[in-house]
């Protein structure tokens, strides 16, 4: 065939100098909430927008949605610009919200085929029941969504934000308040539908959950990206650790053989040597620690949390 494919996108989503300052409220000052964010994010990607509560993320996914009005700046979904196209744009995109907001009266296929309707999918198109099967809630199709779980309700918006098949996918802490077994199961669905080509993006706060799930990690703080890379080149960068030792006796100062390493010395005697995992071994590190006349009561070993990512990253901009 000789037709010329429609051309796909390189960015499944653009944001470029995006700005958002939700106005004063009874005598607060005015938020601002996003700081001119400017993203690319590849389509085909399982794109981790990471950051703590309060960073902005809601507040940028909500833009793209349709759900914010933004103050400045402009956005892409799928090549489209949200105001030039703002139906065509959001065609492209399903949005899973932070917060379960649903008509408690209708049930889960009765939401499905009202969304379905809402975007214009004809009837022999729609795929609602085999969307409830994929997301576990086959049995539930005709039960009041009042009668749901937290976790069913959750899943039924993940089904809700699928009725129109949209290339992107966002998903909105999606494993906030949801078990462990859960979580498990709506990252395996994710998964699968990356694998069938969706691009996916999700919002955390957990650094964890972001390495478990992307490919690739934008951090955002404050309304500003501060990070946005693959994940193990991220991952490279906050290779560290710490090892804390408690000695039998208390340390009045770091011995001499320790002096190479980025130790210290609390006022309770207590050590803390901060390390690369990629330059020493925490066994190498103990034995070292041994060697120079220390013995040893307790020891415990940290990895970095969100903080830390923070710290570092924000003191290596500085620098
Ligand atoms: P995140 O999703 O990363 O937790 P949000 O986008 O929800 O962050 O919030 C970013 C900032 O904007 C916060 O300071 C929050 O209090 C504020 N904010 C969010 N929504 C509103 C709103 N509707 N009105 C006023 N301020 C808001
Ligand atoms: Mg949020």
């Amino acid at each position: 065939m000789l037709g010329t494919a429609p051309k796909l996108p390189e960015f499944a989503l653009r944001a470029i100098g995006l700005e958002k300052t939700y106005p004063a409220q009874k005598g607060l000052a005015p938020v601002k909430a996003l700081n001119g964010v400017s993203l690319d994010i590849p389509r085909g990607s399982i794109f981790g927008l990471l950051g703590p509560n309060g960073a902005g993320k809601s507040t940028l996914i909500n833009i793209f949605a349709g759900l914010v009005r933004k103050t400045g700046g402009t956005g892409e979904i799928w090549g489209v610009d949200i105001d030039a196209n703002p139906r065509q744009a959001r065609a492209a995109i399903g949005v899973v919200p932070q917060e379960i907001n649903m008509d408690p009266f209708f049930t889960p296929i009765e939401s499905l085929e009202y969304q379905a309707g809402f975007y214009g999918v004809p009837k022999s198109e729609r795929r609602s029941m085999e969307i409830l099967e994929a997301m576990g809630l086959a049995d539930k199709a005709g039960a009041y969504v009042r009668a749901l779980s937290g976790g069913m309700k959750r899943r039924l918006l993940i089904a809700k934000a699928l009725v129109h098949s949209p290339p992107v996918l966002v998903l909105d802490e999606p494993t906030a308040g949801v078990d462990i077994e859960l979580r498990r199961q709506l990252w395996d669905y994710v998964r699968d539908l990356h694998q069938r080509g969706a691009t996916i993006i999700l919002t955390t706060h957990y650094l964890e959950e972001a390495q478990e799930l992307c490919d690739k990690i934008a951090i955002i703080n404050h309304g500003e990206v501060v990070a946005c890379e693959d994940k193990d080149t991220l991952l490279k960068r906050l290779d560290h650790k710490t090892l804390t030792i408690h000695p039998t006796e208390k340390l009045t100062k770091i011995p001499a053989k320790l002096r190479g390493l980025d130790a210290s010395l609390d006022p309770a005697g207590v050590l803390t040597i901060r390390y690369r995992t990629r330059e020493h071994g925490v066994a190498s590190l103990i034995q070292l620690v041994q060697a120079s006349g220390i013995s040893i009561s307790d020891l415990q070993t940290a990895e970095p949390d969100l903080e830390d990512v923070f710290l570092s990253l924000t003191s290596r901009q500085a620098s």
